[in-house]
């Protein structure tokens, strides 16, 4: 996938620098048999777009799809399964005070919480616990499932969504995190968890890997 069209004359250029790279325009000009005036416009459309790097005095070299259009390619390419975590699940019994002590020991904003047979059945988030814990009730009385965000409402993705579309629908459902599945007949299977925090991890290495 392309979205730069590069001309006949702009490849053949590209070619020269890559086998022959670092070389002059006026190298690159004798070797198509033109100026070096002429080939002028063409050596500033492939510098900028990144596909050529130009150094005073030592001449153009190949920077490889260093645009945009590589970092697009890219992006495009990450998956969930690349960047998920370890999910922290906890039964629906489970009493809102052991889970605020979970969190706590998990070191986790969110945690996953599944039926008997560890199917997927709700989610609780930090703010779940802290709404809960304002007032007089007796939180170990109350148990999670009393107070958990439920099925059929939760947000979930698979190992092989793109990530992309995954941080849109955080953003969309405005959560900080989300189960990553496996859908089964019987139910839903918690296997990751996919966060901010994993976007976060995986723009850097995105970063990295394009020499930002
Ligand atoms: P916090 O409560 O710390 O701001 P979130 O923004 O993740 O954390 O949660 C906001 C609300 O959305 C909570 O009530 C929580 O239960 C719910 N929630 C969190 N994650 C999901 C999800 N994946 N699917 C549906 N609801 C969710």
């Amino acid at each position: 996938m392309s979205l730069i069209e590069l001309n006949k004359r702009q490849d053949a250029i590209l070619q020269i620098v890559k086998e022959n790279g670092p070389i002059t325009g006026e190298h690159i000009a004798e070797r198509l048999g033109l100026t070096r005036a002429t080939l002028r416009p063409d050596l500033a459309i492939l510098t900028m777009a990144g596909f050529l790097d130009a150094r005073p005095r030592v001449g153009y070299f190949y920077a490889g799809k260093k645009s945009t259009v590589a970092i697009t390619e890219s992006m495009l390419n990450l998956k969930v399964k690349d960047f998920q975590n370890v999910p922290v699940v906890v039964s629906e019994s489970m009493t809102v005070y052991d889970a605020i002590c979970h969190m706590f020991l998990e070191d986790v904003g969110t945690l996953f919480v599944v039926d008997k047979d560890s199917y997927l059945q709700g989610v609780l988030s930090r703010k779940d616990l802290l709404r809960s814990s304002i007032g007089t009730q007796d939180l170990n009385k109350i148990p999670v499932h009393i107070i958990m965000t439920r099925m059929p409402n939760i947000a979930y993705c698979l190992d092989s969504d793109s990530l992309v579309l995954t941080a849109t629908k955080l953003i969309e459902r405005e959560i900080d995190s989300m189960p990553v599945v496996k859908e089964t007949e019987k139910g839903i299977e918690v296997i990751g968890r996919l966060t901010k925090t994993s976007i976060t991890r995986a723009f850097i290495s995105l970063a990295e890997t394009h020499d930002l």
